[in-house]
């Protein structure tokens, strides 16, 4: 065989298996969005904004794992996407041709890259560096909007695919498997599930959960911060920095706050403990979320705002939680785990609140293998076909409910109050009363939790009569309400009784309903003392902080971002008159002709 022959049947087979993959991903995978053909215009217009390169055929554009990856677009030639595999191999997940572009998720972040991407033959690639990738985001909002659907399909694809090369392997019900598996989903990392069941335990069962990396590395039972560092998935902010808004908690009141931000030009850092989605992307589904008729999940919406949030080129830092903020000059440092600072001119805690627990002997053991904070597609998996307990009043016990009688032989509502009226929406109340696979303990409470290694049965009693109910049940959903993350806050702004932080005017700090009682550090969402728990108020007080805060750098920096034609000009001669400073506007980067 010649040597042409000899490629010509390798691409082919090159493109079969890549066409396999993706008819794999099923009819509602959108392949027209994830692997779009730029129009002559957009090239045209690309050509701005890059370099044209040529590449000799086989040359690796990047690397799995390389982080901050530019965007080729293929101007000639043709580029392949390799998906690496447990197996060592790797396969092709698309061939990217004239007119198509490289780069999914991560092409936004600065994670490390879940796919390698090589030429097929000598190629011409118009080049696009990461800033100059902002700069169009920012300007050319049509090839904006296909590039980040193009990031969101790649990704999903990819994931479908379940080919990162990374295989999670544990104990099916450990709660640190379960631990593990959260992270993985939550951060969209394209991972592989090995269930051992409890028949198949050995020797070597102590040492798992284990996560065996594409390099053939296994990681023991590793903490979220070491797996998050070794897959790439840690970012971590500039410690020269100083930005200008730093965001504390990914929730929806972080990322809208970091949308808002970052859009209207602040150099914004979101600082994020665990993963994107806050409580709402413990949500399976969120029905009273304007615009959305048919509901959408915690996690689909988390996914979005943070992919909008890159868009406008926000800085996340994931994996590291705050532990400590003080006030130097005017200039707020954050002191992360393990010591990282990040220093900011406005900080925003959006760091929401965690489940509560009930308070029985046992508790501790069953979590994660028996007791539950969510009820997802993740754990919905444990309760096919069997009775399970929803626990508490609110519209997240609610939900969670109508959810699982989806899945679950019948559901145990437990409520202590007299009734849901009080507490759960009307929408929800309807829905529970017409189903026949709830029945509804008002007035009761768990009093007993027993099992072996996971939990196996379960009394409760009514408080009113005393009578005692047990049931043979290893599935416990705990939905009694959450207490706020603001223990890192303790001794700086003032807390209410609850550990809530005290805001706005009503507390007698600033004149902003969002602001703290320390200056330049406001509080908004479910962390914010009489909030409404809720995604919507949540998002409304996210986005709507981030005008006090133009207010405060304005107020402070006596240098206003702003065109010379802006309302902010003639405020500017009002502060430079007053301190008597020869003080000039300064044009922020972001603004056109500065
Ligand atoms: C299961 C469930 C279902 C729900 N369903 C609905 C619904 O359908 N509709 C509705 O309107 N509301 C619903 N809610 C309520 C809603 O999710 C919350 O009101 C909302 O998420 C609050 O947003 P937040 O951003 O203020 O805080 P959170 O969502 O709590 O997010 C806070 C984030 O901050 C991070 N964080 C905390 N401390 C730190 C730190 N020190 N450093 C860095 N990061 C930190 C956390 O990891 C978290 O990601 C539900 C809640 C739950 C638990």
């Amino acid at each position: 065989m010649n040597n042409l022959n000899e490629q010509t049947q390798l691409d082919t087979a090159a493109e079969t298996i890549a066409e396999t993959l993706l008819k794999s991903l099923g009819a509602e995978f959108r392949s027209e969005l994830a692997f779009p053909e730029l129009t002559e215009d957009m090239i045209e217009r690309l050509r701005g904004y890059g370099e044209q390169v040529p590449f000799p055929a086989n040359a690796t554009l990047y690397a799995h794992g390389d982080r901050k990856i530019d965007m080729f677009v293929v101007l000639e030639g043709e580029v392949d996407i390799f998906l690496p595999s447990a197996e060592g191999d790797a396969k092709i997940y698309v061939r990217h041709r004239k007119n198509n572009v490289t780069g999914e998720f991560n092409l936004l972040n600065s994670q490390g890259a879940v796919v390698e991407a090589r030429t097929v033959f000598p190629s011409t690639l118009l080049r696009i560096s990461r800033t100059q990738l902002r700069r169009l985001m920012r300007t050319e909002g049509d090839i904006a909007n296909v590039i980040v659907a193009a990031c969101i399909w790649r990704r999903i694809g990819i994931l479908k695919a379940a080919s990162s090369g990374v295989v999670l392997k544990g104990l099916h019900g450990d709660p640190k498997m379960m631990l593990l598996q959260r992270f993985f989903v939550r951060n969209n990392y394209p991972h592989r599930i090995v269930d051992v069941s409890v028949d198949e335990r050995d020797n070597n069962s102590a040492s798992l959960p284990v996560v065996v990396l594409s390099d053939g590395r296994s990681l023991r039972r590793p903490s979220v911060a070491q797996l998050a560092d070794e897959l790439g998935i840690t970012e971590l902010p500039d410690p020269e920095m100083i930005c200008d808004v730093a965001v504390v908690g990914a929730g929806p009141a972080g990322l809208a706050a970091g949308v808002y931000a970052a859009s209207e030009g602040l150099c914004t850092t979101v600082i994020e403990g665990i993963a994107p989605g806050g409580q709402a992307g413990a949500s399976s589904k969120i029905e009273n979320y304007l615009g959305f008729p048919a509901g959408i999940s915690g996690q689909q919406l988390a996914t979005r705002a943070q992919l909008q949030a890159l868009k406008f080129g926000v800085q996340f830092a994931i994996s590291r939680e705050v532990i400590a903020i003080k006030q130097v000059n005017g200039i707020h440092k954050l002191t992360l785990q393990d010591g990282i600072q990040v220093c900011a001119r406005t900080v925003v805690v959006a760091s929401g609140a965690r489940y509560r627990k009930l308070d029985l002997d046992n508790y501790v053991k069953y979590e994660n293998c028996g007791l539950y904070y969510a009820a997802t597609a993740m754990e919905a998996v444990l309760c096919r076909d069997q009775e399970v307990i929803v626990v508490g009043g609110g519209n997240s016990a609610g939900q969670a409910s109508l959810y699982l009688s989806g899945v679950a032989k019948h559901v145990h509502h437990i409520v202590r109050g007299p009734s849901f009226a009080e507490t759960m929406s009307q929408y929800l109340i309807s829905r529970i009363k017409n189903s026949s696979h709830m029945t509804v303990y008002t007035q009761s409470e768990i009093v007993a939790l027993e099992g072996d290694s996971s939990l196996r049965r379960v009394t409760w009693v009514n408080l009113n009569t005393g009578e005692r109910t047990i049931r043979d049940i290893s599935t416990v959903f705990v939905m009694i309400g959450a207490e706020p993350n603001t223990g890192w806050l303790f001794g700086t702004v003032r807390l209410d009784k609850k550990g809530f932080i005290l805001t706005g005017n009503a507390a007698g700090f600033d004149n902003s309903p969002y602001a703290t009682s320390m200056s330049g550090i406001y509080a908004v969402g479910d962390a914010r003392a009489n909030s409404v728990k809720r995604v919507a108020s949540a998002v409304g007080e996210g986005s709507v902080v981030i005008s006090y805060i133009h207010r405060y750098l304005a107020d402070h920096r006596h240098e206003f971002s702003a065109q010379p034609n802006s309302t902010l000009a003639p405020l500017h001669s009002v502060a430079a008159a007053t301190a008597g400073v020869n003080a000039q506007i300064v044009l922020h980067p972001s603004f056109p002709g500065a």
